[in-house]
């Protein structure tokens, strides 16, 4: 993946079609670098190799094992990732397939769609190319959040630069944008013209993406985009937005009962609110572990805890005056998703499949926007109309 960054990125677009101020804020704070994004980084170079190997360059299969041994080597590497990046390849294989003539494949392709945005580039994790088709498939190690291929702005950037770089050789009509994220089984696509697309970038992306750019540094705008903004826990704009919810719940001071409407809207609000508060103290908390005060607050000790200096003498004494072993330790078997972890999601997948119960999950209260599909509460007629009793007790 590119080390380079640009201001106006493909994967931040989805913050800065919102609030063009933010590009030019984000540069004033540092782009910390976290665990899971070099996990994803090691996972995305091994999904890279194995897709060379199968459709870009053939390599012989030593070349393709000392290759894949070395990257195995990073002390980031976990089996699982073996599996995810083979959901990732078969994926890729069933476009592949679905063709009569193999298409043209490309990896890691960096794309330049500096004709709607300034500077504009990314990389596109994979590019397949047949007749008037253009595939552009991006592979997601992050479990949290399942990613959606409709309306996604950062796709559509990359299938925009890849239409320019192929322009000459090929006559798309149709893009197919396909979202992989293995680790939480999340498959999506969105499939758009070509005219559609170009529409979208000259209507609503360019003059969006010169105003982020310009002098005056774009216009604030805040809403829960703001959640991985790197200006989150200082920006102003965001700290007044929310101030002046306070100050509206005063003047529409009303003593009766709130409303389902007026619930659903409360939930929205407090939700922005919740994460606004956690990003203020987790800064605040940094700023007084610095040592800068922080007026009306200070730090104190947490809750102290008790901790062995020497575990194994401590248990040899114990041991030697008459403690059973087996009080002193548990075994306590792994649970399913670690043993799926340590071994692999495919060998797990062999060798458990028939020992595993799919249990239905509690009901979740999300918004409207939330991908699943609702729950169907209504009672269904076994429910309402009880068999009779077939023993004939009544
Ligand atoms: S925190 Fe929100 S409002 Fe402030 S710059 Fe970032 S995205 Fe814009």
């Amino acid at each position: 993946m590119s080390k380079q960054h640009a201001l106006l990125s493909a994967s931040s677009a989805h913050r800065w079609l919102k609030c063009t101020a933010a590009p030019q804020m984000e540069q004033k704070f540092p782009d910390t670098t976290s665990t899971y994004a070099a996990e994803g980084t090691l996972a995305h170079s091994i999904a890279e190799l194995k897709l060379r190997a199968y459709a870009v360059e053939p390599m012989s299969h030593a070349t393709f094992t000392r290759r894949l041994n070395k990257l195995k080597k990073d002390e980031l590497y976990q089996a699982e990732m073996d599996g995810y990046t083979e959901t990732y390849l078969d994926y890729i294989k069933g476009i592949l397939l679905s063709y009569d003539v193999k298409p043209y494949v490309v990896a890691e392709k960096r794309v330049d769609f500096s004709c709607y945005v300034p500077q504009g580039f990314g990389t596109a994790d994979c590019l397949i190319m047949a007749h008037d088709e253009l595939h552009v498939v991006d592979f997601k190690y992050g479990k949290g959040v399942p990613v959606a291929a409709a309306n996604n702005p950062q796709m559509r950037l990359y299938a925009l630069g890849a239409l320019a770089a192929y322009q000459l050789l090929y006559q798309f009509k149709v893009v197919h944008m396909h979202i992989v994220q293995p680790r939480i089984n999340n498959f999506s696509q969105e499939t758009l013209g070509v005219d559609i697309l170009k529409a979208w970038a000259a209507d609503v992306v360019a003059p969006k993406a010169q105003e982020a750019a310009s002098k005056d540094g774009g216009a604030f705008n805040p809403g829960e985009w703001c959640r991985f903004c790197r200006a989150k826990a200082q920006c102003k704009a965001r700290a007044e937005a929310y101030a002046q919810y306070a100050d509206v719940a005063h003047e529409k001071r009303d003593m009766t009962m709130i409303t389902m409407s007026e619930l659903g809207d409360y939930l929205k609000t407090a939700k922005l609110l919740k994460d606004w508060a956690d990003d203020l103290q987790e800064y605040a908390q940094s700023c007084a572990m610095k040592g800068i005060h922080v007026p009306g607050w200070k730090l104190v000790e947490g809750r102290g805890s008790r901790v062995f200096t020497d575990m194994d003498a401590a248990f040899s004494k114990l041991m030697e005056n008459g403690i059973d072993e087996s009080v002193l330790y548990e075994r306590v078997p792994l649970t399913l998703a670690k043993t799926e972890k340590a071994i692999g999601k495919k060998l797990f997948a062999d060798l458990c499949d028939e020992f595993i119960e799919r249990k239905p999950g509690k009901p979740a209260l999300v918004p409207e926007s939330d991908k699943r599909p609702a729950l169907d509460l209504t009672p269904k007629a076994t429910d309402v109309f009880k068999p009779i009793d077939e023993k004939g007790d009544h």
